[in-house]
């Protein structure tokens, strides 16, 4: 095994066990985990999809290298140098099966997951990027730096100057569906992080050709069950309106979680359960089923 494998197995490993923690809390009655086991993947910073991601969002949106050399203005590095190290956060059993029963409003697992469970994401960012530090390595957050800002893509409308969704794509961990959410082989129901570092470690295989490839809708032009799932057809064979979607979530599902969950929150994530996409790589059988 190489000395970089090695790396990269502690890191899985860092990612597995801070997420064994007490960190990994819903806060609620019963202290529920907010996410089960996580799957790691990395990439390159010289991958030329960074660049790509560029050309396609805008001219806003930074490469691994860019985050880094603004982090570590004082320090100089080659892209080729750095890694995205990318992982994937799997919505437990209990929190999808709540939510699949709803047809308006998120179940309140699915919003304190939203809330509670993105708490302990930006948590187990620091956690990787500080743990890295105290060996030595360089890492930054991207999505935890003040250059993480929305804006608006000619091509695609709001958007991030950052993606850990685009990153999880280039670390070989999922394809985008119809409604725009990633489908990993743990589903489309998750959340994720991302962290760039200065190490270099072998990139995961991206065992797919095309950004759409595991959406049976863009594939065998069959499900589009998202369609049918969003309570505001925000989606359609078009792909998603993020517009439509975003005045679901604010102020719609957020006057919904308070009043009826009694917490700041909100969420929705409908067309992420009871899907194919769900907790798989969906199949025809899916949905023929
Ligand atoms: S529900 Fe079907 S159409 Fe929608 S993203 Fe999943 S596989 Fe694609
Ligand atoms: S597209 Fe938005 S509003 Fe529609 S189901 Fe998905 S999260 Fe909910």
């Amino acid at each position: 095994m190489t000395q970089s494998n090695d790396l990269g197995n502690w890191i899985e490993e860092e990612i597995k066990d801070f997420m064994e923690t007490a960190e990994n809390t819903m806060q609620n009655e019963a202290n529920e985990k907010a996410f089960d086991v996580p799957l790691v993947g990395f990439s390159s910073g010289d991958d030329p999809l960074y660049e790509a991601y560029k050309d396609h969002v805008g001219p806003f949106h930074m490469t691994p290298w860019e985050i880094f050399a603004i982090r570590f203005a004082d320090f100089s590095v080659r892209s080729d140098e750095l890694t995205v190290i990318s992982y994937i956060l799997p919505q437990t059993q209990a929190t999808k099966s709540d939510n699949q029963k709803e047809n308006t409003y998120p179940s309140e697992r699915w919003a304190r997951a939203r809330i509670f469970g993105e708490e302990v994401n930006v948590k187990l960012r620091k956690h990787v990027a500080k743990t890295l530090t105290s060996k030595g390595y360089r890492a930054v957050a991207p999505s935890l730096t003040p250059q993480f800002s929305t804006r608006i893509s000619p091509k695609y409308g709001f958007a991030s100057t950052w993606s850990e969704r685009h990153a999880a794509y280039a670390s070989g961990l999922g394809t985008f569906g119809l409604c725009d959410g990633l489908i990993t082989p743990y589903g489309k129901a998750m959340r994720t992080g991302a962290i760039v570092a200065q190490m270099k470690i072998p990139p995961t295989p991206r065992p797919y050709k095309t950004h759409q490839e595991y959406c049976l809708f863009f594939t065998k032009g069959i499900c589009g069950k998202c369609i049918i799932r969003c309570p505001v057809n925000a989606i359609s064979e078009k792909g998603k309106d993020k517009a439509v979607c975003f005045k679901h979530l604010f102020p719609n599902s957020m006057e919904y979680v308070k009043k009826t969950y009694n917490f700041d929150g909100y969420g929705c994530g409908l067309c992420q359960t009871g899907v194919p996409c769900e907790s798989k790589i969906p199949t025809k059988q899916d949905v023929e089923e």
